[in-house]
């Protein structure tokens, strides 16, 4: 019998397990082949069938990166041969995910494709600081904003005019090696150096931290707190609520945001 082919584009969550959707685990209890990302929760993967093909795409056999030609081969082989195929994504599959290079691909083939929706590294990242990103008076407007491009400096995409201008909530992706000429480019075409500023890093896993500081100090205290990949830098009136000034928490996993978190360095 020929299998029902479909590739449904699936959102992790940033590393807490418990942020899946009830449909990301049911397709995920289904699926005949999980293609996922190198960093998402082991414990989703574990809900595999025992007979499902488990594909790290960030990890081949020969244990290099699969490249997006071969993820996209893939998922349409997969889906031909086996048929129900999820592409497992950290955090929201649509924000900064290459999720239209994949879904062209499969519709080229095709073949029908659904996506299913996940919490992003930004949203997660304010439940753990107990901020709102938007706050009636205050940010109007939430801007994701990739802040380098493939080659890892700032990415010359971004109208950083534009965002230093902006009167709202900045959340920045992919901008721990960039941290310097990111809020150096914002501060010197016009962004107050005063706003309060946080690098949240590995949002949802045991070792997250936050590192709290004013938009023209950040930099510095991320790199004095060797801040890592992956981290989420989010700037704008309301991270004002996050904490003091220049302080680092690591907050306790499994604790409710925003738990007493506990001050390991100021
Ligand atoms: N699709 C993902 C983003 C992928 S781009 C999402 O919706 O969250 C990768 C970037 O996302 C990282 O460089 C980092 O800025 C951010 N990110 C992803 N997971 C994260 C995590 N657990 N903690 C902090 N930032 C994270």
């Amino acid at each position: 019998m020929t299998p029902v082919s479909r590739v449904s584009f699936v959102g992790a969550g940033p590393g807490d397990a418990e942020l899946v959707t009830l449909k990301a685990l049911r397709r995920l209890r289904e699926a005949d082949v999980i293609v996922h990302d190198r960093l998402v929760p082991v414990e989703l993967l574990g809900e595999a069938r025992a007979d499902a093909e488990l594909v790290d795409a960030g990890k081949a056999p020969g244990r290099h990166c699969l490249g997006q030609a071969e993820i996209n081969w893939l998922l349409v082989d997969r889906a031909r041969r086996r048929g129900r195929v999820v592409r497992l994504k950290g955090g929201d599959p649509a924000v900064f995910g290459r999720l239209a290079e994949e879904i062209d691909a499969v519709r080229a083939a095709g073949i029908p494709f659904e996506i299913v929706p996940g919490v992003t590294a930004a949203t997660a990242a304010a439940a753990r600081a107990g901020i709102s990103l938007t706050e009636r008076g205050q940010a109007s407007m939430l801007v994701l904003a990739s802040a380098t491009d493939h080659t890892g400096r700032a990415s010359g995409s971004v109208d950083w005019g534009l965002l230093a201008r902006a009167e709202g909530t900045l959340a920045f992706y992919m901008g721990v090696r960039a941290l310097e000429t990111v809020t150096a480019s914002l501060t010197t075409l016009g962004r107050d150096p005063r706003e309060p500023a946080i690098l949240v890093e590995r949002v949802g896993h045991p070792e997250e931290r936050i590192i709290a500081a004013r938009l023209g100090e950040i930099a510095a205290a991320a790199r004095a707190a060797a801040a890592e990949s992956p981290a989420i830098l989010i700037t704008g009136p309301t991270v004002a609520a996050a904490s003091a000034p220049l302080s680092v928490r690591r907050v306790p996993a499994g604790a409710a945001a925003p738990a007493d978190p506990v001050v390991v360095e100021a």
